[in-house]
């Protein structure tokens, strides 16, 4: 299976001259689904992972495919302000302003290795800033998983220190 097949273009969207590449049909194929979890495990050992990140919100379905898959956890890396509880947060700069993640204090134990997952990979801002929060709150990042990387816009060159991975480059 070729899953660029399966990524949709959606041209000026959010906003005029973002290429918005859509996941969607990968959801609505479950062998697509499994292919996807088939080529993680092909390069991450459950041996070395404790708990799959997903950062808000496409990352959440992915952290969750390869943890069900690894029969392992998975925590929310979220957008400010949507976390019960006490939370530690992390704020980086965007393209118009600043963001802020934030993650619940005690859900990662100290020295647990974590996995961080989202759908895409961009600037590499986004990605960034989830190592920086992990790591604020004792975890130990395994590395990153990717479905789509956008290879133009060099956001591997943030987060080369980790082991890093993403199956459908642009
Ligand atoms: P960045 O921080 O620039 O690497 O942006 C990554 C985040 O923005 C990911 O969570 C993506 O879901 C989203 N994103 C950025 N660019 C695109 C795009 N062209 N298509 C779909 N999602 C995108």
């Amino acid at each position: 299976m070729n899953l660029k097949d399966k990524i949709a273009e959606y041209p000026n969207f959010p906003k005029k001259g973002i290429l918005f590449r859509d996941f969607s049909p990968i959801l609505k194929d479950p062998s697509a689904m499994t292919v996807i979890a088939d080529e993680f495990t092909k390069h991450f050992h459950p041996k070395n992972i404790d708990l799959f990140a997903g950062i808000e919100s496409r990352g959440f379905i992915l952290a969750c495919i390869l943890a069900a898959r690894y029969n392992k956890g998975m925590v929310m890396i979220r957008k400010a302000g949507k976390l019960p509880g006490k939370t530690t947060k992390t704020s980086y700069t965007i393209e118009y302003g600043k963001d802020t993640i934030e993650i619940q204090k005690d859900i990662i134990k100290e020295g647990q290795r974590i996995l961080i997952c989202d759908d895409l990979l961009a600037t590499g801002g986004t990605a960034k800033a989830s190592a920086k929060l992990i790591e604020k709150v004792g975890g130990k990042i395994v590395g990153f998983a990717f479905i789509i990387e956008l290879t133009e816009l060099n956001g591997m060159k943030g987060i080369s220190k980790y082991d890093c991975k993403s199956l459908v480059k642009y």
